[in-house]
């Protein structure tokens, strides 16, 4: 049955509206498979409508013309209310795309809301600058706002995702377009109604859910859309480039996909730990994170220890019910994303690599979508599942003998995302997080992270980056003002 509780109708110009021509589509929750609500079906003239209420939002300067310390008030109380909304919308993002509610709502709504908060609070504390001209001139360099920012994201942190590129956008006096993903549009459609409430101008954000083709691209596409910053696969971020430069050149940044490889040598300091930041990080959301070490290196003295102490882990992360708090690996997003993540099961098995632990669906009798966690050893590099992203919770083992061998494997990949290293020698840990390529590189940790540095890849794991005060480089343009100066003293 439908869920009324749930709207799924798009947000423009701060106002709750169909898609024009009424259609909808089912958003269907993993956690059971059945219907949650149903969600505008946003297409051009939906598209169109947005831009053009984002871009009078823009020229009337209502958002744009505020000082940065008045936005700064406005993004601060947005920040509040997510975590005054905090139950409700971890429950919704939970149903939606099916992770566990603990880490909904521990996770998810506290990253959004820090990284809305962190963007509005460094916004008054920016200046621009000066150029050490000769004396005769007045050179200011001023950072502005671009205009209209379309910001399409993907489903497997839907309001991470979003905050990490509307908050900087929207802080630097930038109007945006929103396309969440159709596999988990309801908590951005929440969160711009937040934002109204937290007294963002209607307008300055809007939210179009639809599909990528329909949605996605007369986004891209748009002439008046002035950046595009997209986080997704990277087959549909090279799309994403084409058309920029097939239309009007807008500014296109792309956080696309990865095949982290996290690499333990033998003289790691803590075995127990990096064993415990192997597993937990591949299995955690599902093992659907962009950043999820998939590859994982072992030098070849430590590895029966190392699988022995992997697999004695592994059944703590049993999928279970998403809504129940002590679960901590939940759905896979739906069934295509499932069975994608099943056949790499068996091509990895087809391949001749050995399946130590899970391979299976789970809990089939939820009607919901769910895998097992998966362990698979003897992996070497030509293989699919050491080359190709899976998005799911299946763990790839290789081997190396030293330190040269193992930067050769962990850098032939068309990804450079992030990657690991685990050493008790400095030197070590230095060196080969220097030879590595890729946008982070974790020593001795994995998932240490905050808002403070940068997110993004090498190669095709993207251009440009979220997070950090680098992220304003992306939505603002960089203006020159020469003043001569003819100076009467
Ligand atoms: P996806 O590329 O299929 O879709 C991402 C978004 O693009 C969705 O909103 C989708 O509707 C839209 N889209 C699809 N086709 C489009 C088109 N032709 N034109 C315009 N928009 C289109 O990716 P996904 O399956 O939603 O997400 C998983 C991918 O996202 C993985 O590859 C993952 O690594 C990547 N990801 C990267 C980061 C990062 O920061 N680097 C973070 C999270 C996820």
């Amino acid at each position: 049955m439908v869920n009324q509780q749930f709207d799924g109708r798009a947000w423009i110009n701060g106002e709750r509206v169909d898609a024009r021509d009424r259609a909808t589509f089912d958003c269907i929750s993993p956690v059971d498979g059945r219907l949650l609500t149903t969600v505008a079906r946003c297409q051009q003239a939906d598209v169109d409508a947005a831009v053009a209420a984002a871009r009078a939002a823009f020229e009337d300067r209502r958002w744009s013309g505020m000082a940065p310390a008045a936005r700064k008030r406005v993004l601060i109380k947005f920040a509040d209310q997510l975590l005054v909304h905090a139950d409700e919308l971890a429950l919704m993002e939970t149903l939606d795309m099916g992770k566990p509610i603990r880490y909904a709502r521990a996770v998810d709504v506290n990253s959004a809301a820090n990284c809305i908060r962190w963007y509005g609070e460094a916004v008054d504390k920016i200046y621009d600058e000066i150029a050490p001209t000769a004396s005769t001139a007045l050179a200011l360099i001023t950072r502005e706002p671009m205009g209209v920012i379309g910001v399409i994201v993907p489903w497997n942190y839907p309001m991470i995702m979003a905050a990490w590129k509307i908050a900087p956008a929207l802080a630097a006096g930038n109007s945006v377009v929103l396309k969440p993903s159709e596999k988990s549009p309801l908590t951005a459609l929440r969160l711009a109604e937040l934002a109204l409430e937290a007294g963002l101008p209607p307008g300055v954000l809007n939210v179009v859910p639809g599909y990528g083709v329909e949605a996605g691209s007369p986004l891209a596409l748009h002439m008046d859309v002035d950046c595009i910053a997209f986080t997704g696969s990277t087959r549909v971020g090279k799309q994403i480039h084409v058309m920029a430069g097939q239309s009007n050149l807008k500014r296109a940044w792309t956080e696309l996909g990865g095949k982290s490889p996290n690499i333990v040598f033998a003289d790691c300091p803590d075995l127990d730990k990096a064993v415990e930041a192997a597993v937990g990080s591949i299995f955690f959301n599902q093992g659907e994170s962009c950043n999820a070490p998939s590859r994982l290196y072992v030098e070849a003295g430590i590895q029966d220890r190392f699988l022995e102490k992997a697999l004695a882990l592994a059944p703590r992360y049993a999928p279970a019910n998403p809504l129940d708090s002590a679960t901590v690996m939940g759905a896979i997003v739906d069934r295509t994303q499932m069975d994608t993540v099943l056949r790499y099961v068996d091509t990895g098995k087809a391949e001749g690599a050995s399946l130590l632990y899970g391979g299976e669906q789970a809990l089939t009798q939820t009607g919901g979508f769910y895998v097992q966690p998966t362990i698979f050893a003897g992996v070497t590099s030509g293989m699919a599942i050491a080359r190709e992203e899976i998005f799911g919770p299946v763990l790839s083992v290789l081997s190396f003998t030293d330190a040269a061998d193992v930067v050769r494997q962990a850098n032939q990949s068309v990804y450079g995302l992030q990657a690991a290293v685990w050493t008790r020698d400095i030197n070590k840990a230095h060196g080969v997080a220097r030879a590595l390529r890729a946008g982070t590189v974790h020593v001795n940790q994995y998932d240490e992270d905050d808002i403070t540095v940068p997110f993004g890849g090498y190669k095709q794991s993207g251009v440009g980056r979220d997070k950090s005060l680098h992220a304003f480089d992306k939505y603002t343009e960089t203006k020159t003002t020469w003043i001569r100066i003819d100076s009467p003293v």
